[in-house]
């Protein structure tokens, strides 16, 4: 049969044909009054993205970068930070941090947990500068508790700053950035913005912009402060990806769209959306007797076992062979026991019940067992068909 690639990675996600279209078409220099006004669209549209009335800067770079530059901006050499680590982008923090001289505590829980409010608690002593977290761990597919975290972390007082990762949380999850006190909070493009890789973004409070006046780690590409002066003048210190700004800027205007003309309204739709994906794909692997392996289970991603015995790469090897669907395995020492698949972003109920489909096909391909056809497809239709009553009620139709 006739195959279309399709991604159902945690990043790069499914590109919006309509980001595509005006990255292609955009050829303007960026110190023009055109890029600047497109350039302010992007930023303050940025904020409603986010939801946050707190500085957004974008810069050119992956995700990593602005992990980066919330360590180098935000930590001195020596500074006692606390990193949350549940999995291999948790690690990446512990690894950073290292590599600019705090002196790292962690609180780490096996793969596919999340941490007791109570861990956290005993090593959280006043002279924590920063706690680095993950909104959802993409590594594992599991959500961490933002709020519970943020109260614990705010009541330690102003002096300890949160820095959050949200780059699958932003867009899958519903994030109160400015109530619960989040100072630093980052995302990427390549993720549920439905763009290209290239932009890594992220929101600023005034605590953590007071911070980067004492800190004394070495920064120069990611000096905080230099982006936001430029920022409010409509520029970026350094040449900016352009063609990714047009992108954003077509990603931002579908998402307004989605919320009928309020981008605000749109976050929480595209939130909703992957909440619904990955409630369908939950039900769809455990109707098939596979099981989940995250505790709490994100909307971003659902991390699926392997069955006993059967390596996942078999797994993935088949989607990509006989669907060209590109699924995600296991990352480090967790390659062979899982696959992952992704909800962020672009998906739609059509590709959530495709996918599904699929793994029935491929489960008997990789398992040699018969695998009841349509028992996935239906549980994931159950799913939906329960969503959309329960939304009919809503409006009384
Ligand atoms: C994708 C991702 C990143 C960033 O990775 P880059 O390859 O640098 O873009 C960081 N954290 C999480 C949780 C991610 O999913």
């Amino acid at each position: 049969m006739l195959r279309k690639n399709r991604l159902f990675t945690p990043g790069p996600t499914p590109l919006l044909p309509a980001a595509q279209t005006a990255m292609a078409s955009f050829t303007a220099h960026h110190r023009t009054a055109d890029f600047r006004a497109l350039f302010q669209r992007v930023l303050a549209d940025m904020k409603d993205f986010i939801g946050t009335r707190n500085d957004v800067l974008v810069l050119a770079c992956s995700g990593t970068g602005v992990m980066e530059a919330s360590i180098s901006n935000l930590t001195s050499p020596g500074d006692k930070v606390l990193v949350l680590t549940a999995g291999k982008f948790g690690e990446r923090w512990t690894g950073l941090a290292k590599a600019f001289r705090c002196n790292v505590e962690v609180v780490n829980v096996p793969y596919g947990e999340t941490f007791s409010l109570n861990d956290i608690q005993t090593k959280l002593t006043p002279d924590v500068r920063a706690v680095f977290m993950q909104a959802t761990e993409s590594s594992t597919g599991v959500r961490h508790d933002v709020e519970g975290i943020a109260k614990i972390v705010r009541a330690n007082g102003a002096d300890t700053l949160l820095v959050v990762d949200a780059i699958t949380g932003l867009g899958t999850t519903h994030l109160d950035v400015d109530r619960w006190g989040v100072d630093f909070i980052i995302g990427g493009s390549q993720k549920a913005l439905m763009i290209p890789p290239g932009l890594a973004y992220c929101a600023v409070s005034e605590r953590a912009w007071q911070r980067m006046e004492t800190t004394s780690s070495p920064r120069f590409y990611f000096d905080l402060r230099k982006e936001r002066k430029s920022a409010a003048k409509g520029e970026s210190a350094y040449t900016p990806a352009t063609s990714l700004f047009a992108a954003l800027g077509a990603a931002l205007e579908f998402i307004r769209q989605m919320g009928n003309g309020d981008l605000s309204k749109g976050r929480e739709a595209l939130v909703n959306n992957a909440e619904l994906c990955a409630e369908m794909t939950r039900a769809g692997v455990q109707a098939l007797g596979l099981k989940l392996f995250a505790a709490s289970p994100a909307a971003a991603l659902t991390a699926v076992c392997s069955p006993a015995g059967l390596d996942s790469g078999k797994i993935i090897k088949e989607f990509r062979e006989s669907f060209d669907a590109v699924v995600a395995n296991g990352q480090g020492e967790m390659k062979g026991q899982m696959f992952r698949i992704a909800h962020i972003g672009y998906y739609d109920y059509l590709d959530t019940i495709g996918i599904l489909a699929a793994l029935e096909h491929v489960l008997t391909r990789c398992t040699g067992k018969a695998v009841e056809y349509g028992a996935a497809v239906r549980a994931a239709q159950e799913v939906y068909a329960r969503e959309m009553s329960k939304k009919r009620q809503l409006v009384g139709a």
